[in-house]
């Protein structure tokens, strides 16, 4: 089956392409502490490519948008693929955890 992400893809669809993704290329599927690892060092990219981008970052440190761009997918590959690894449907989850925060206070910094 050729990898393919559908047009107008679900939250579910996603989850389903890298999945495929994963198996196809030959990455891990099964090592959660590992992929937690993997995640970690993408938000270090993140952040990264944020701080060279922003004007307090180092001068001459060459990041552009769109590494920004290429982080920010990194992560959310990571966090589709650890859920996928507990069998997690992020859109439930998401939905789940936005009812719980309805019900907090959140509190504002003055
Ligand atoms: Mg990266």
């Amino acid at each position: 089956m050729t990898l393919e992400l559908k047009n107008n893809p679900t939250l579910s669809d996603y989850q389903d392409y890298i999945r495929q993704m994963k198996q196809e290329r030959g990455f891990n599927t099964t090592d959660k502490f590992y992929e937690c690892c993997l995640l970690a060092e993408e938000c270090g990219e993140l952040i990264s490519a944020i701080r060279k981008n922003s004007k307090s970052g180092s001068i001459g440190s060459g990041s552009v948008a769109g590494n920004i761009a290429e982080e920010l997918a990194d992560v959310f590959i990571y966090v589709c693929s650890l859920a996928n690894m507990h069998n997690i449907d992020l859109e439930q989850a998401f939905r789940a955890k936005e009812e719980k925060n309805k019900q907090r206070t959140w509190k504002r910094l003055a």
